[in-house]
């Protein structure tokens, strides 16, 4: 089976997929033709389409014998996939290392390099926020958050399930596809939590904005 090397717009997943179905449409200008590939995702399963441009002649060329070296240009071409890939989900709320940091998650396949990505975020947005010092671990700093209100109880064990993954995946580099999953999760409700959502709050109680008196 053809496959193509990109990057699966549901997943991000860098690899070769397989193209399952292949059309060729010629677009409006008579020079030029595209075609389309339907690609299932090799990592997460889901189809994508990956169009290519190329000149008709090529085209015509390359699809006389689709075994030849010729054909497999196509897919060298530059395309665009549909969907589009995701957009990663930083925030403007977010201390740049931190949106720096979810872009390099996006991008790393392995479960283990997430899963390290993910850590360093966490432990990074702990000192931010001025709960963890040097001298804390990150079981501290988890407590910390919580005794100051900061998470729930709920959220604090979540934290510490969390944080096993991670040592998991430093010390032994080791960690499942689901493990760095549910980790990127909590990372993401957690960044809400502290980044966001006081953001949103700040913008609202700001005196100006509020003329009503307490009842
Ligand atoms: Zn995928």
């Amino acid at each position: 089976m053809l496959s193509f090397k990109c990057k699966c717009p549901h997943c991000h997943n860098e690899a070769n997929h397989n193209i399952t179905a292949i059309a060729y449409y010629k677009k409006i200008d008579d020079k030029t033709d595209s075609v389309y590939t339907l690609i299932k995702c090799c990592k997460c399963n889901e189809p994508f389409i990956a169009i290519f441009n190329l000149p008709t002649k090529e085209r015509v060329e390359a699809q006389k014998n689709v075994e030849t070296r010729e054909y497999r240009r196509i897919f060298t071409r530059e395309y665009i996939t549909y969907p589009e890939p995701k957009q990663p989900p930083t925030h403007e709320s977010y201390p740049d290392k931190i949106n720096s940091l979810i872009k390099e998650i996006e991008k790393v396949g392995e479960p283990f390099a997430k899963i390290s990505f993910i850590r360093s975020a966490l432990e990074f947005a702990l000192i931010d926020i001025g709960i963890k010092s040097d001298k804390d671990s990150l079981f501290d700093a988890i407590q910390k958050a919580y005794e100051k209100r900061l998470i729930t109880a709920q959220l604090a064990d979540w934290a510490h399930i969390v944080r096993k993954f991670g040592n998991k995946a430093i010390h032994e580099i080791e960690a499942t596809e689901s493990e760095a999953q549910e980790a990127y999760d909590f990372l993401k409700l957690f960044l809400k939590l502290i980044y966001e959502i006081p953001a949103v709050i700040r913008k609202y109680s700001n005196p100006a904005s509020s003329g009503n008196k307490e009842e």
